[in-house]
């Protein structure tokens, strides 16, 4: 019931009850900050700058490596954690806990590899060159579907570039957030560095409005919808932040006639069914050409039978739990319910299943491009697939949309795959593989899924500024 502000553990006077979606216990009861909390702590994270911004880069990465060791002896009890508070069920959960740590471990060494440049100069009587630099408090803003491995991911690219950050959790998983925030003070992260504000559904918005406001706030990092990122972006224009957005998809998954179908399946299963379909990079619309459609299908609900178990969040054997709240499952309902409307087919799953928050994985046939699953993020285990004839009729389909964070699709005509890759208006593209997240690699989208990468070599330039210097000899 605590904030962690300042290297303190601050009760803060109000609380929101968390619950596990599985059976609606409660987790547990999180400080609810308000407005004033989050001015506190950006406050001490501008104090904690002055001082983090001069430790050399090695020091850095020596507490981030730390905090990676103490995240991996933890690990049992942050997937717990995950489990009870987002229903991920308990296998994902440790799979996403490694994952996060991964981060930790990569940023680390990034820390230590923010170089500049020398600048062959035209001049003979000036010399140039370019720092990085940090570039301030950090304000970020997270989702419940990855409370671990997206805190992580976000948070340790400031703090190894040199920033201090001021953390606003999903009210959905607030205790996945200050469970990482104690393993980083244990690492020995100083005070003010890494602060963590809770806040109920209800304070979100005042607290969103100062981080993104705050004139001491340099750069804002959020992932979530694209309406609340929309909004986010708009009210950090007032003090010229810098943004980095991961937005929603709309992924096109798409199985040309050559392509190897088990692996197809495999990749679907992967991409489309992981954590129920909730995460921005799931496949969205299945698009299977014509000559191909009935025995994908038919292997494709083989594999559901077999692969996705429903049941118990922490027995290790459960596959798919439930959806995170009532309005999740209520969208897909709809997203079915229109389908079904609208001539499709449900050839598996459909309806709701165990407890109340359960979907049944759900393969539809039949769809059209007037149906809500192919225009909107369901967000949920459902998989719309659509027959198409010539590739250039799936990438039009594929392209005809808003968004664009990851594509994917299987072919084995090497040409292909050249040409597709390209041409998919992605920020990712999975090749004969449904699941494309490393450490190592840049993740983001392009149009309206987002702005900036996260992870890869460039994962520090969201939070430095490139500083020129033009010396006169
Ligand atoms: P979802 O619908 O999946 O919860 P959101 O974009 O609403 O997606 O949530 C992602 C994160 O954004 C969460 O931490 C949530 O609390 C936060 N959020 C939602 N609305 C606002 C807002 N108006 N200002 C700041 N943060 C917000």
């Amino acid at each position: 019931d605590k904030a962690y502000i300042n290297g303190e553990w601050l009760k803060v006077g109000k609380t929101f009850p968390v619950t596990n979606p599985y059976n609606g216990k409660i987790v547990g009861h999180a400080a609810d900050c308000n407005k004033q909390h989050a001015q506190d702590a950006i406050e001490v994270a501008k104090t904690a700058f002055g001082s983090w911004k001069e430790t050399c880069s090695k020091e850095r990465a020596k507490i981030l490596l730390k905090w990676h060791q103490l995240i991996l002896s933890s690990s049992q009890r942050l997937a717990e954690l995950i489990t009870v508070e987002n229903g991920k069920p308990i296998t994902e959960a440790l799979t996403e806990v490694a994952f996060g740590a991964t981060f930790v471990e990569w940023l680390a060494e990034e820390a230590k590899r923010n170089y500049g440049t020398t600048i062959p100069t035209p001049h003979p009587n000036k010399r140039l060159m370019s720092i990085k630099q940090p570039i301030g408090v950090a304000g970020m803003i997270t989702p419940w579907n990855s409370p671990n491995s997206m805190i992580t991911r976000k948070a340790c690219s400031a703090i190894a570039a040199g920033c201090t950050v001021v953390l606003k959790p999903s009210e959905e998983t607030p205790f996945c957030a200050l469970a990482l925030a104690k393993l980083g003070e244990e690492a020995g992260l100083p005070p003010g560095v890494l602060n963590i504000v809770p806040t109920s559904r209800e304070r979100t918005p005042e607290v969103g409005e100062v981080i993104c406001t705050h004139p001491d706030v340099a750069a804002v990092s959020f992932t979530g919808s694209t309406a609340t990122g929309k909004h986010l972006l708009e009210l950090s224009a007032s003090t010229v932040k810098k943004v980095s957005l991961e937005l929603g998809g709309l992924a096109p998954f798409i199985i040309f006639d050559s392509a190897d179908i088990e692996k197809a399946v495999q990749g679907v299963i992967a991409s489309k069914f992981r954590y129920m379909g909730q995460t921005c990079v799931c496949a969205n619309r299945i698009f299977v050409q014509e000559s191909i459609h009935d025995e994908f299908v038919s292997k494709l609900v083989a594999a559901m039978k077999k692969e996705l178990i429903l049941g118990d969040t922490m027995d290790p054997n459960v596959t798919i739990g439930p959806l995170i709240n009532e309005k999740a499952v209520q969208k897909v309902e709809s997203h079915v319910e229109d389908a079904v409307r609208l001539g499709a087919k449900v050839v598996y799953g459909g309806k709701r299943g165990p407890t109340s928050l359960f979907y049944e994985p759900t393969l539809l046939t039949n769809i059209n491009e007037q149906m809500k699953c192919l225009n909107e993020e369901t967000f949920g285990p459902v998989a719309p697939i659509m027959k198409f004839k010539s590739e250039e009729e799936v990438l039009d389909m594929a392209n005809d949309t808003r968004f664009g964070l990851a594509g994917y699709f299987y072919s084995n005509d090497v040409d292909q795959c050249w040409r597709v890759a390209e041409k998919l208006e992605v920020g990712m593209v999975g090749i004969n593989e449904g699941f494309v997240n490393t450490a190592e690699a840049p993740f983001g989208g392009v149009k309206e899924s987002g702005l900036g990468r996260e992870g890869s070599q460039f994962a520090l330039d969201e939070f430095t500024e490139m500083k020129y210097m033009c010396w006169g000899v």
